[in-house]
C-alpha cells in the first residue's frame, strides 16, 4: 500500500518558512507564518500561562483520563468569553478539541454526520486555506462566497450578501468571528446583521471560526459578530482556538461550541462527545486546563487580558505606522486600508510577481497571495517594507 503514494502538495506557507531559514542575508524579514511575535522577533509563553502551569505543575495530582468533552471548566470558561451574557448556558453545548483547527473539523464532522445529506458548506473567497484542505479531505460539498475586493481591500459586502442568497435550507455558511485570516477585512456591526438577517430568511447555520479574539478591537468587541448571530439565530456553531490569544500555539487548545434550542442541548452535548470519541477518544488536557486556570482565578485572567492588550496595540501601532509610511512614499491614501485592517494578517493586493520581487529583492517573505504578518514587524523594519512596497507595487 504504502509504495505506491504520491507526496501531498508542500503546504505553501510552511514551504515559505523553510526558504526563510535557508536565505543567509542578514537583513531578511519573515511576514509568513501566523505566529504573533514581539518587536525581539519572540513569540513568548505570556506571564498568565507561566504561572497557570506553575499551579498546575503544583496542585495536579493525577493524569488520568478527563471526561470526553474535556474539562468542563474550561468550556465553560470560554464559552463565557466568547457568547457574554447574553446567551443562556442552557442552549449550549462544547467539547474541548485539538486546536481550533480540531474544532473546524469536528464541527465539519458533525455537520456531515447530522446535516442535511447534501448540505453545502459556504466558505469566503479567499478563506484559511486549512478549511478547503479539510472540506476536500471530508469531500464534503463546499462553495465560496465573494468576500475580499481586491481593488479596495475592503470586504465586498454586496457582493458576498448576493452570492450568500443563494444558500439553501440547512447549508453551512462559515464565517470568521474576526480578524479575518489572510485578508485582515472585517464584517462591520451593520454588516453582521445583515449577514444574519439574511441566515435567518434562508434557513442556514452559520459557523464561526473564532481563531483571534482580542487581536482585534477587544475581547468583547471581536465577539460582537458571533453574539449577534447566536442571539438572532437558532443554531449557531462556533469553532474556537486558544493558540494566538493565549499564545499556546503547540498544546493544541481548542473548542467546538453549539447553541441551539435548550431542549436539544443535552442531545447535541451526547452527539459532541461521541464525536471526540470516535475521531480520538479525550482531548488533550494541558491547554484547556491551563486556559480554564486563567480564566478562572481573577488575578491571573486580569494579569493575561493585559499582557493581550498590550499584544494588540502592539499591532495596531505597527499598521498605523505602516499605513502613514506608505501614505507618505507612494503620496496616496491607497494602503490606508492597512490601518483599518484588524489582527495579524493584511492582504496587500500585490500580485504573485511583486510578491516574489519583494523577496529576491528585498528579503521580504510574505505568502504568495501578498498576506503578510504585521506582528512579523517592528518599528525599525516597518520602513524597510513600506520602501520595498512603494518601490515594488504597480
Ligand atoms: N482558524 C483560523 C482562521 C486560523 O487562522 C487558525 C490558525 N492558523 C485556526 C483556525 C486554528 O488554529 P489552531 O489549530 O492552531 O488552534
Amino acid at each position: 500500500m504504502l509504495s505506491g503514494l504520491k507526496a501531498p502538495a508542500p503546504d505553501k506557507i510552511l514551504a515559505l518558512t523553510q526558504m526563510f531559514r535557508e536565505d543567509p542575508r542578514d537583513a531578511k524579514i519573515d511576514l509568513g507564518v501566523g505566529v504573533y511575535r514581539t518587536p525581539e522577533g519572540v513569540t513568548p509563553v505570556m506571564r498568565a500561562v507561566k504561572a497557570a502551569e506553575k499551579r498546575i505543575w503544583d496542585e495536579q495530582t493525577t493524569k488520568s483520563y478527563t471526561g470526553l468533552a474535556g474539562d468542563p471548566a474550561y468550556a465553560r470558561g470560554l464559552a463565557g468569553m466568547i457568547l457574554g451574557e447574553g446567551i443562556d448556558p442552557g442552549r449550549t453545548a462544547a467539547i474541548a478539541t485539538p486546536g481550533g483547527t480540531g474544532a473546524v473539523r469536528q464541527a465539519f464532522e458533525l455537520v456531515k454526520a447530522h446535516g442535511r445529506a447534501d448540505a453545502t458548506v459556504w466558505v469566503s473567497d479567499p478563506t484559511w486555506p486549512n478549511h478547503i484542505t479539510i472540506l476536500r479531505h471530508m469531500e464534503m460539498p463546499t462553495r465560496t462566497y465573494r468576500y475580499f475586493d481586491d481593488a479596495t481591500c475592503k470586504v465586498d459586502v454586496e457582493g458576498m450578501l448576493a452570492d450568500l442568497a443563494e444558500v439553501a435550507e440547512g447549508d453551512i455558511v462559515l464565517l470568521h468571528g474576526c480578524c479575518h485570516n489572510p485578508t485582515g477585512a472585517n464584517l462591520t456591526a451593520a454588516d453582521w446583521t445583515r449577514v444574519a438577517d439574511l441566515l435567518a430568511e434562508r434557513g442556514a447555520t452559520p459557523m464561526i471560526d473564532i481563531a483571534y479574539q482580542g487581536f482585534g478591537d477587544g475581547l468583547d468587541a471581536d465577539a460582537a459578530g458571533t453574539r449577534l448571530l447566536a442571539e438572532r439565530l437558532p443554531e449557531v456553531l462556533i469553532a474556537a482556538s486558544c493558540s494566538k490569544n493565549f499564545g499556546i500555539y503547540r498544546e493544541r487548545a481548542g473548542l467546538l461550541l453549539t447553541v441551539s434550542d435548550a431542549s436539544e442541548a443535552g442531545t447535541v452535548q451526547l452527539v459532541l462527545n461521541a464525536l471526540n470519541r470516535a475521531n480520538y477518544s479525550f482531548p488533550p488536557d494541558h491547554g484547556p486546563r491551563i486556559v480554564a486556570t486563567i480564566l478562572g482565578d481573577a488575578d491571573l485572567r486580569a494579569d493575561w487580558q493585559a499582557e493581550l492588550e498590550e499584544t494588540r496595540l502592539s499591532m495596531l501601532a505597527l499598521r498605523r505606522q505602516l499605513a502613514d509610511e506608505l501614505r507618505q512614499r507612494t503620496n496616496s491614501s491607497r494602503y490606508d486600508f492597512i490601518a483599518d485592517h484588524r489582527g495579524m494578517f493584511s492582504r496587500l493586493g500585490a500580485s504573485p510577481d511583486e510578491v516574489a520581487k519583494m523577496r529576491e529583492d528585498f528579503g521580504i517573505y510574505m505568502v504568495g497571495d501578498s498576506r503578510l504578518n504585521i506582528a512579523g514587524l517592528n518599528a525599525d523594519t516597518v520602513p524597510v517594507l513600506a520602501r520595498a512596497i512603494a518601490q515594488t507595487c504597480a
